[in-house]
């Protein structure tokens, strides 16, 4: 069996957890295997505050600290992963990255300027640190390894910093990178995630959470037999166990349902990373590292999963709507204007409601995308102030997953008038002609109370049979 393997961040949280990773790909190796790693659980978050503090900050004296802190972080984990003889080579490697870093740092500070461009630079160091340590602690319990990192792989994106979508000829590449190593050499490459290279040599990213993308990328090139995505959860849950803690695994969904729920917060994986397994199939594994027996989530091609009508409920915090309305204009115009500008801006737009008796488009955005939204939209100089631009930034989305909505008629019904008896207001309404995904926007104080109340309708943490008669 061919097997993409990738541990999240909090798989590879310090020396012990890699070892211990280390140690689960061992007993996979007598498989084809490749790893992708993420970077250590924090590290990413803290590249991101050190680069903007490196541009809005007078003195530097912070950098030599971060970077002390950050060369012990890898250190320690170096110290409990790695043995003997393969400690030196990957200290050296550690210590040229941590130089390296400290320098693009004290670059930023003194020019006081941060591009999208060296941004994705500072990220790309937390897995170009953690990949390394862990190809050591596979050598290190005697499987041949080797380090790569994205571009190396093969990786190629486009030059969209922050969220850079893999050109079409990676695939090839990745295949005559990977294969070989595979195939011939008989070793298991450890591979960054989350981060490739444009076609002029810059690093770039595909966006947070993007090690799974990766992991998916290299399965398709490489014609993987399946992917395995080791969290530290068990699965995929019907909600965030987090806001309801009866929540079920559900042990088996397919690739639509999946990516429902991804696009719509459910953090189980990055919202782009099934794209490139839908075209052969390949399954997906979500298992959980420290309770690694257990037998997780298949992500797979089902057409119809009848086993429940809503199977997940998500939510999303962090958005905002905008609201674009006026009269007398032509309605299609002004879609136009305003998707083009989003896509300029690369304003990321999660839902859409519209009404074109009278010009109305209401759009939920990342709430960290709204200044530019909004600046965007305000700056148009033919709307001639007739279009009016306003913004509601306090609100959330929850959206109800599941095929088995599909033509069965009531559980919109269902939805809003539970919540209309429990006093939620629903701002936003949206359903697509797949009928797979039921999505509204709330006020942002209701969305973890709308989860709950629909998890308990739904019945979803009862067993399939019972859910069955939920709506007839
Ligand atoms: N390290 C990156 C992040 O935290 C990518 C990943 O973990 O998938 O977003
Ligand atoms: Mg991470």
């Amino acid at each position: 069996m061919r097997v993409v393997m990738k541990f999240g961040g909090a798989s590879v949280k310090d020396g012990r957890s890699i070892r211990h990773c280390a140690k689960l790909v061992k007993k996979y190796s007598n498989n084809e295997v490749v790893v992708v790693v993420s970077a250590m659980a924090g590290v990413t978050d803290s590249l991101t505050n050190i680069a903007k503090k490196c541009y809005t900050e007078q003195s530097t004296g912070f950098i030599k600290m971060f970077v002390a802190e950050l060369a012990k972080k890898h250190y320690d984990a170096v110290r409990d992963a790695v043995d003997e003889p393969f400690r030196a080579r990957v200290l050296e490697h550690i210590d040229r990255l941590i130089d390296e870093l400290e320098k693009v740092l004290l670059g930023i500070s003194y020019l006081g300027e941060l591009t999208k461009r060296s941004e994705d630079y500072i990220l790309s160091f937390g897995e170009r640190l953690s990949a390394p340590i862990f190809s050591s602690a596979l050598l290190s319990l005697g499987i041949d390894s080797l380090a790569m990192t994205g571009g190396e792989a093969g990786i190629i994106t486009n030059s969209n910093f922050g969220r850079a979508k893999p050109l079409k000829k990676a695939c090839e590449l990745i295949k005559s990178r990977i294969t070989p190593l595979i195939k011939i050499r008989g070793c298991i490459p450890v591979v960054t995630g989350y981060i490739g290279v444009n076609e002029e040599g810059n690093i770039t990213t595909l966006g947070r959470g993007g090690s799974d993308l990766t992991a998916t990328l290299i399965a398709s090139a490489i014609d993987a037999d399946e992917v395995w995505l080791w969290k530290e959860v068990d699965g995929v849950m019907t909600a965030d166990p987090k806001i309801v803690p009866e929540a079920k695994l559900i042990p088996k969904i397919s690739y639509q349902e999946a990516m429902e729920l991804a696009h719509f917060g459910a953090k189980i994986l990055h919202p782009r990373a099934l794209e490139p397994l839908l075209e052969k199939k390949i399954p997906v594994r979500i298992k959980n590292t420290f309770n690694p027996d257990a037998p997780g989530t298949v992500i797979m091609d089902i057409k119809e999963s009848k086993d429940g009508i809503v199977k997940a409920l998500s939510l999303i915090e962090k958005v905002a709507v905008v609201n674009v309305s006026g009269a007398g204009f032509d309605f299609a115009e002004v879609m136009a204007e305003v998707f083009k500008r989003f896509a300029e801006e690369n304003v990321n737009v999660i839902m859409i409601s519209q009404s074109s008796s009278e010009l109305n488009l209401s759009m939920v955005i990342d709430r960290s995308d709204l200044g530019r939204a909004m600046k965007t939209l305000t700056n148009v100089d033919n709307w001639n102030g007739n279009v009016k631009v306003s913004k509601l930034d306090d609100v959330a989305v929850v959206s109800a997953v599941g095929a088995g909505m599909v033509g069965t008629p009531g559980v919109a019904g269902k939805i809003f008038s539970t919540l209309g008896e429990e006093g939620i207001n629903i701002i936003m309404i949206s359903q697509s002609c797949s009928e797979y995904n039921i999505s509204f926007t709330v006020s942002k104080k209701d969305g973890r109370r709308a989860v709950k109340i629909l998890h308990d309708v739904f019945q979803l943490s009862d067993v399939p049979s019972k859910k069955e008669q939920i709506v007839n």
